[in-house]
C-alpha cells in the first residue's frame, strides 16, 4: 500500500503512458485495465553469512506483470535504490517491451536493494544463490524468466542457473538467460543491448540522411549497454563527445576513442579520458563534467543509458539533444516527457524499443536452451537486425501516420499486439453478447 501512496511512484508515472496510447489504440479496455495491475508480487527475505561471520538480511522482489503473451521475462537488478515500486514499473516496461519487438513472452522483473560494489565475490555468490532459493516457486521456463539488469552479470546468471537446477534436480538452463556461454548463454548476449539500440540509430540515420562524422553524442551511463553502443557508433564514425558513469563524466569537442575509454574502465574501473596504443594508455585533455551537465549538452544524439529519472521536470527544459534514445529503462519521467514535446523537432526513441535487444537475444538463448541446438554469431546478429528494424519502422510508420510522438506509438503498437492476445480469450464484448445469450435459451 505505502509504494501507491508515494507521490514519487515509479510505477504509476509509467502506467500514465498507457491511457496516452489508448486513445490511439485498437483494442478492449478490459486489456487496458489487466495492464495497470501487476499479476503477481513477491517480496522475499534473503539471509546471507557475511565474510566476517555475521548474518545480514536483504530484501528481494520479483513481479510477473503481465502474462497473456507468454512466460513473464525481464532481468534482475542489483542496486540500493530497489523498491517494489521500481521492480513493478520495470515490469511493466517489459510487457510492453517484449510486445514491441514481438516477442512471445509478457513482462518480469525483479531486484535486490543492495550496494554489490560493497560485497566480497563470496558474498554475492551467496546472496546470488541465496535469492534464487526463495523465489525458485515463482520462477521456471515456462513461467517466469529472469536475465541480467543493472549490476548483475553473466556470471551471477549462472550461478543462478546453477542453484535452480540443483533446487529442482534437472539441469534447467531456460530457467534464466544471459548466462556465461559454456553453461548454455548465447552467443552475441553480452552486447545486444547497445547492438539494439546501434541498430535503431541506423535506422534513423538513413531516414534523416546522417554523415556519422557529422554527428556529435553524449553517453550518459558506461556499463554494458552504454559501452557497446558507444564503440559500435565509433567505430562507424561518429563522434563521441561526452561519457560519464556513476562518479561523474568527461567532455572533448574532437570526440573520445571509445575502445580506450572501455579498456581502462575494465581495467581500473575508473572512466578516464585516455588514448590507449595496444595496453599502453595516456592521458588526454578533456573536461570533467557532472552527470547533470552531460545531460544538457548541445549534441545530435543523447543516449541515457544508466537509470531511470535522470530527465525529470527540473532538468527537461534545458534539454538542447536532437535526438534522445532511451538506452536505460525509464530515463525521463512522463512530466519531463511533456516539456520535451514542446521543444521544437526533438525525437526521442523510447526504452521499449531502443533497448529491447538484450531481451531479444534472451529470446533467443531460451530458443537455444530449449531446442538444445545452438546458433553462431552471425545469426544471432542477423536474426536481431532483421527484429530491430522490423519493430522500429513499425513504431516510426505509426508515428508518422498517426501524427503522435515516437513513444506514444511504441505503446499503440504494444497495446495492440496485447490487446489481441486478451481479446483471444474473450471479452466482455464476446461474453455478454445478444446472440450467445440467445443461442443458451
Ligand atoms: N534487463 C534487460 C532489460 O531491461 C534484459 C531483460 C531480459 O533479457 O530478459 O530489457
Amino acid at each position: 500500500m505505502s509504494d501507491q501512496a508515494n507521490g514519487d511512484d515509479v510505477f504509476l508515472d509509467a502506467i500514465k503512458r498507457l491511457d496516452t496510447a489508448f486513445e490511439h489504440a485498437n483494442i478492449d479496455e478490459e486489456a487496458l485495465e489487466k495492464l495497470k495491475h501487476p499479476r503477481q508480487t513477491l517480496q522475499v527475505s534473503i539471509p546471507v553469512r557475511m565474510d566476517d561471520g555475521s548474518l545480514e538480511i536483504f530484501t528481494g522482489y520479483r513481479v510477473r506483470h503481465d502474462d497473456t503473451r507468454g512466460p513473464t521475462k525481464g532481468g534482475l537488478r542489483y542496486h540500493p535504490d530497489v523498491d517494489l515500486s521500481e521492480v513493478k514499473a520495470l515490469a511493466f516496461w517489459m510487457t510492453f517491451k517484449c510486445a514491441v519487438v514481438g516477442l512471445p513472452y509478457g513482462g518480469g522483473k525483479g531486484g535486490v536493494t543492495v550496494n554489490p560494489k560493497k560485497l566480497s565475490r563470496m558474498e554475492l555468490e551467496r546472496l546470488s544463490r541465496g535469492f534464487i532459493a526463495q523465489i525458485a516457486d515463482f520462477i521456471g521456463p515456462e513461467t517466469d524468466v529472469p536475465a541480467p539488469d543493472v549490476y548483475t552479470n553473466s556470471m551471477i546468471m549462472g550461478w543462478m542457473m546453477d542453484e535452480y537446477s540443483k533446487i529442482t534436480r534437472q539441469r534447467t538452463p531456460a530457467v534464466i538467460t544471459g548466462k556465461p556461454v559454456p553453461l548454455g548463454g548465447s552467443l552475441g548476449r553480452d552486447d545486444a543491448t547497445g547492438r539494439g539500440a546501434y541498430y535503431c540509430i541506423k535506422e534513423l540515420e538513413q531516414k534523416r540522411g546522417w554523415k556519422p562524422d557529422e554527428i556529435t553524442v553524449a553517453v550518459q551511463g558506461f556499463g554494458n549497454a552504454g559501452q557497446h553502443v558507444a564503440r559500435l557508433l565509433h567505430a562507424d564514425g561518429y563522434k563521441i563527445v561526452a561519457v560519464s558513469d556513476s562518479k561523474g563524466g568527461i567532455y572533448k569537442e574532437a570526440g573520445f576513442d571509445v575502445p580506450s575509454l572501455i579498456h581502462t574502465k575494465n581495467e581500473s574501473r575508473v572512466l578516464k579520458a585516455v588514448y590507449c596504443e595496444g595496453s599502453v594508455c595516456e592521458a588526454i585533455d578533456a573536461d570533467n563534467i557532472s552527470n547533470e551537465e552531460l545531460l544538457e549538452l548541445d549534441v545530435d544524439l543523447l543516449l541515457p543509458s544508466a537509470l531511470e529519472n535522470q530527465i525529470t521536470e527540473k532538468n527537461a527544459k534545458d534539454i538542447k539533444a536532437k535526438v534522445i534514445v532511451e538506452v536505460a529503462n525509464g530515463p525521463i519521467t512522463s512530466e519531463a516527457d511533456e516539456i520535451l514535446k514542446n521543444q521544437d523537432g526533438i525525437l526521442i526513441v523510447p526504452d521499449i524499443l531502443a533497448n529491447a535487444g538484450g531481451v531479444t537475444v534472451s529470446y533467443f538463448e531460451w530458443v537455444q536452451n530449449k531446442s538444445g541446438y545452438y546458433w553462431d554469431l552471425e545469426t544471432v546478429h542477423e536474426r536481431l537486425l532483421e527484429i530491430m528494424s522490423r519493430e522500429f519502422n513499425n513504431v516510426y510508420d505509426i508515428m508518422i501516420n498517426k501524427e503522435i510522438d515516437m513513444r506514444t506509438a511504441a505503446y499503440v503498437l504494444g497495446l495492440n499486439r496485447i490487446g489481441e492476445a486478451v481479446e483471444s480469450l474473450g471479452t466482455m464484448k464476446y461474453f455478454a453478447a445478444d446472440d450467445l445469450r440467445a443461442t443458451k435459451d
